[in-house]
Formats: structure tokens, C-alpha cells, sequence
């Protein structure tokens, strides 16, 4: 067939991949202009206290109402984003409204953090942690009040500048953490240095843990490390009540994930968290 003849004797003219760079392209001019035309909505999710059943946090997460492709992850655009040199506006607006979300918080006197995830390549915009002050000033928000999440693989193309960087977050008083950790590869002594409060364990390892000796295993080693360098353990991805009761039981303190609640509006959050102190206090 001629297509097939096209891709195996000339790759690079292949039409698919035309189109295919040709698509990616119009996606990113478009992601220009979804903030504007507010296309990205934004979703949160809990945090609990695996305990006490306390809501702690909440994680920020975006979503793309396309026009015409309907709802993006994501993992459908972001990757793509930072690629393109486009995610820091979007980290701004995220960041905007996570701290206007704080001082609506603060206001009905409901204590709970939020979390905002930061691209590697936000990590490298000197401006970021200026922009960041500005903004808590601005609303009035405790810097405490905020929890910037990083990839441990974000780390680890640039640990020298990305180290410098998180100081100066940290100086600022906005709690860091190391977010799908056990996937890159960190040294521990690189770890150690690093000025952050919490890892989060990766999902991989939570989602069959009730039934996986390996996954077992790798939680238990970075719960252990976690407690020897001071950091606090979140586990990401509890669907499973086995598995909450088996993180429980390997000392880990706090989770996230759809046994508790799915990711929903960023607006309904201040009432979910009321809802759900409620709830529990009438048990
Ligand atoms: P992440 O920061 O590790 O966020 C956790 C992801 O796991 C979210 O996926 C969440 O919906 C999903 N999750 C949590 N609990 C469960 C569970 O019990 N079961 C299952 N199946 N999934 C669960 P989501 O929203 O698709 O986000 C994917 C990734 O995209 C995030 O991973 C984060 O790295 C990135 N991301 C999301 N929003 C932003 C953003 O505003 N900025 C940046 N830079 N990255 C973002
Ligand atoms: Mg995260
Ligand atoms: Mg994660
Ligand atoms: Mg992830």
C-alpha cells in the first residue's frame, strides 16, 4: 500500500506524523487562549488524616473542557505544555486560584492547606517565587497555608538549580513536597538535602497493595527512610479499604484517593469540608 511504502522508505514525511505534529501544535495554540475563554476548570481532592478521618488538604488538579475534543486529563496536555513553553501561565492561574480558595477557607475559619502541583520547568522561572509572595500577599494568605508539589523525575534532570529554587520556596514558608515518589531516582543523600515536608508515595505501589508483596515492600522501605529523614508519607491512590487498613498498620499516616473522594469542583470545597467534619462527628 502506498502509506505503507511512505512510512517505510521516508519516516519523516510519513502524512500521519505530519498531522500528528500538525495536531499537537493546534492543541498548544489553543491551550493559549482555554484560560481566557475558561475551558480549564479545576478539579481538588482531599487529603485525609488516615486516623482520625480529618480532612487535611486538598490537591488542585486541572482538567480541559475542549470545544471539540471534549474532556481533557491532564496528562493529554500537559506533558505537551511544559514541552512548548506554555505551562508557566497555566501554573500562574492555578496557583491564583488555589490562594483565593485559601482565603475563602480562612474566612469560614475551615483550616485545611491546599496543594498546588508545580512543572519542572516552573522550577527554572526565576520570577515563580516572587509571583508566589505577591499572590499570598495580596489575599492575605499564610504562606504555610500552601503545599507546592514536585516530581521526584522534576528534580532530577536539574537537582543543582532545582535545589537552590526549593530554598527559596522554603524561605518563603510554603510547604514542599515530593509528589509520585519511588519512580524517579533520587539519591538519598540528594534526599536528604532537599528542603521539603512530605513525599508522597506513587499510586503504582498504593492501588494493589492489599495483594502485592513487591509493592509492599517498596511502600514499607519509604515509609521507613520517610520517618529517618523527617518527612511526612502521603499515599496516593487508596480505593481499597484493605488497603487503607494496611497502610494504617505500616505507619503511614495520611492518603488521598477515591475511597475517600473522587477529584471535584474547586468551588465546592470549602462546603465539602464541612459536610465531611460533620459527617464525622456524627458517627
Ligand atoms: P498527581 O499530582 O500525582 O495527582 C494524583 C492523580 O492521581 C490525579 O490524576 C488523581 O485524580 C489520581 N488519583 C487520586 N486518587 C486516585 C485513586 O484512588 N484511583 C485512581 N485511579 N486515581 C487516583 P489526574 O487529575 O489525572 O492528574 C494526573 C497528573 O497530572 C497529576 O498527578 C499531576 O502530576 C498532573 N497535574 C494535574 N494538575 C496539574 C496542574 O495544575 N499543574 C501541573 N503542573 N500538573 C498537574
Ligand atoms: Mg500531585
Ligand atoms: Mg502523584
Ligand atoms: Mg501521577
Amino acid at each position: 500500500q502506498n502509506r505503507q511504502w511512505m512510512h517505510s522508505s521516508s519516516g519523516v514525511f510519513h502524512p500521519d506524523l505530519i498531522s500528528y505534529n500538525n495536531d499537537k501544535l493546534g492543541l498548544m495554540a489553543e491551550l493559549r487562549h482555554a484560560i481566557g475563554q475558561q475551558q480549564l476548570k479545576l478539579h481538588i481532592q482531599p487529603q485525609i488524616a488516615l486516623s482520625s478521618r480529618q480532612v487535611l488538604a486538598g490537591e488542585v488538579l486541572v482538567r480541559w473542557h475542549h470545544p471539540r475534543r471534549g474532556l481533557l486529563g491532564p496528562t493529554e496536555f500537559l506533558e505537551l505544555a511544559e514541552q512548548m513553553g506554555v505551562i508557566y501561565p497555566l501554573t500562574q492561574w492555578v496557583l491564583e486560584k488555589a490562594v483565593m480558595t485559601l482565603a475563602e477557607l480562612a474566612a469560614q475559619e475551615i483550616h485545611c492547606k491546599i496543594a498546588v502541583n508545580i512543572s519542572s520547568k516552573d522550577l527554572l522561572q526565576d520570577e515563580l517565587v516572587d509571583s508566589i509572595e505577591l499572590l499570598l500577599k495580596r489575599h492575605r494568605v499564610q504562606a504555610s497555608q500552601l503545599v507546592l508539589e514536585l516530581k521526584e523525575s522534576a528534580l532530577v534532570a536539574e537537582p543543582d538549580k532545582a535545589m537552590r529554587m526549593l530554598k527559596h520556596l522554603a524561605q518563603l514558608g510554603v510547604e514542599l513536597a515530593l509528589d509520585d515518589f519511588g519512580t524517579g531516582f533520587s539519591s538519598l543523600a540528594y534526599l536528604r538535602e532537599l528542603p521539603i515536608s512530605q513525599v508522597k508515595v506513587d499510586c503504582s505501589f498504593i492501588f494493589d497493595l492489599h495483594r502485592s508483596d513487591t509493592h509492599t515492600a517498596i511502600t514499607g522501605a519509604i515509609i521507613d527512610m520517610a520517618k529517618n529523614m523527617n518527612f511526612i508519607v502521603v499515599a496516593e491512590g487508596i480505593e481499597q479499604p484493605e488497603v487503607e487498613q494496611k497502610l494504617i498498620a505500616m505507619g503511614c499516616a495520611r492518603g488521598q484517593g477515591f475511597l475517600y473522594a473522587k477529584p471535584f469542583a474547586l468551588d465546592a470545597f470549602p462546603e465539602w469540608v464541612k459536610q465531611w467534619s460533620y459527617s464525622k462527628a456524627t458517627y
